[in-house]
């Protein structure tokens, strides 16, 4: 059980905006090591964006690197850490959502 409504649509929402950029950078002939989508991950960078926007932050370690750690139910290691009120600590994972 999702403790936030975090839906398919913000998420998709998110990919849109994200495509968005990418598709601007390269008309504005951006060099690809210096791009968005040399930083980007079709699902986790979607995900994060869709669940900042809703107000959540994924914990970070000391570099600002957001924690990750292995999902019990898919088995990735793509399963983040937020914060934020009003549900204080919880975990997502970016794949299945547990
Ligand atoms: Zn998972």
């Amino acid at each position: 059980m999702t403790p936030v409504a975090l839906t398919e649509k913000a998420v998709r929402k998110a990919r849109n905006r994200l495509n968005a950029t990418i598709s601007a950078e390269k008309m504005a002939g951006v060099p690809h090591a210096k791009s968005t989508q040399a930083i980007t991950d079709p699902v986790i960078t979607p995900f994060l964006m869709a669940m900042e926007a809703e107000g959540y932050e994924p914990q970070k370690n000391s570099a600002g690197a957001p924690l990750i750690e292995r999902c019990d139910a898919c088995n990735k290691s793509r399963r983040f850490t937020f914060t934020g009120a009003p549900t204080g600590e919880f975990k997502l994972c970016a794949d299945c959502r547990n």
